[in-house]
C-alpha cells in the first residue's frame, strides 16, 4: 500500500439534478502519483463525478479537496461558501481535464491551443509557453504539427494535442473522461500509449474508460461505479479478475 499523501480527496459527495440524485455519496481518495481508473455503465455518474471534482458541477453535499485545498468552496465554521469565479478558475489551472470530444479551439493552431491557458491564465511569457508547448508536442509525437489546425488532424492526433494542452499547466491532477471512446478503433492505441507515458511520469490521474486492458496495465486502483455509488474498488487484479459484487461481474461480462 502506498503511503504517498492523498492528492484527491472526495468525501460524501452527492449531486442531484432536480429530483434525480446522480451521485449518492461518493468517497474516493487518490494518492499522489497514483492512477485510478473508473469504470461503470453509461449513466452511472462517472462524468458527473469528474465534473464535480473540477467544480464544473456544484455539489449538493460533501466536499472535494485537491492537495488539501477545498475545490470550489471556502469553509467558514461548518458551512461551505462557493468561491468567486476567478478563484475557481485559478483552482482549475491545477486540474487538467481531457474530454471525450477533445474540445480543442478550432480557430487556433495546435501550438496556440497549448499556449493559450499558460499565457492567459498563468501569465507565462509567450516565448516560454511556446518553448514548453513544443517540448510537449514532441512528447506526444506531434512535433511537426505545431502550425496545423485541429480540423487537419485525425481524432487520435487531436486527443494527443488535448493531452499536451492539459499538461502545459503542470496540473497536480489530470482527469480523463473516456478519452478514447470517440476515436476510430485503430487510433485508440496511440492515445492510450500517451496516457500510459504520462502515468509513468508520476502524474496523479483519474481516468474514466471502458478500456479494461489499459486499466489492468496502468491502474493502481480500479473503481466500479453503478447508479451513483462506488460499488467496489481495489487493485485491478481484485476488481477486474475477482470482483466481489454481482453488479461488477455483470458489467465486466459485457465489456470484456
Ligand atoms: P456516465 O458518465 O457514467 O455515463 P453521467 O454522469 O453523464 O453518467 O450521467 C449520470 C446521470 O445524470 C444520467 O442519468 C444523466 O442523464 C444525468 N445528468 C448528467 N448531467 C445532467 C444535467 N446537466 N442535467 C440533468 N441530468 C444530468
Ligand atoms: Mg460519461
Amino acid at each position: 500500500m502506498s503511503t504517498a499523501p492523498v492528492m484527491v480527496d472526495v468525501r460524501g459527495v452527492h449531486k442531484s439534478f432536480g429530483a434525480h440524485e446522480v451521485l449518492r455519496g461518493i468517497d474516493l481518495q487518490v494518492r499522489a502519483g497514483e492512477v485510478t481508473v473508473v469504470i461503470g455503465p453509461s449513466g452511472s455518474g462517472k462524468s458527473t463525478l469528474l465534473r464535480a471534482i473540477n467544480h464544473l458541477e456544484k455539489l449538493s453535499r460533501g466536499s472535494v479537496s485537491i492537495d488539501g485545498e477545498l475545490v470550489g468552496y471556502r469553509r467558514r465554521g461548518d458551512k461551505l461558501y462557493e468561491l468567486k469565479e476567478r478563484e475557481i478558475l485559478r483552482q482549475r489551472t491545477r486540474i487538467g481535464f481531457v474530454f471525450q470530444n477533445f474540445n480543442l479551439f478550432p480557430h487556433l493552431t495546435v501550438l496556440e491551443n497549448i499556449t493559450e491557458a499558460p499565457v492567459s491564465a498563468l501569465r507565462r511569457p509567450s516565448a516560454e509557453a511556446k518553448g514548453r508547448a513544443r517540448a510537449l508536442l514532441d512528447r506526444v509525437g506531434l512535433a511537426d504539427k505545431a502550425d496545423a489546425y485541429p480540423r487537419q488532424l485525425s481524432g487520435g492526433q487531436q486527443q494527443r494535442v488535448a493531452i499536451a494542452r492539459a499538461l502545459a499547466l503542470d496540473p497536480q491532477v489530470l482527469l480523463f473522461d473516456e478519452p478514447t471512446s470517440a476515436l476510430d478503433p485503430e487510433l485508440v492505441g496511440e492515445v492510450l500509449d500517451v496516457i500510459k507515458d504520462v502515468a509513468r511520469a508520476g502524474t496523479t490521474m483519474i481516468v474514466v474508460t471502458h478500456e479494461i486492458g489499459f486499466a489492468r496495465e496502468v491502474a493502481d486502483t480500479v473503481v466500479f461505479m453503478d447508479d451513483g455509488v462506488v460499488v467496489e474498488q481495489g487493485p485491478p487484479q481484485d476488481v477486474l479478475d475477482r470482483p466481489r459484487h454481482e453488479r461488477t461481474r455483470a458489467f465486466l461480462s459485457k465489456v470484456l
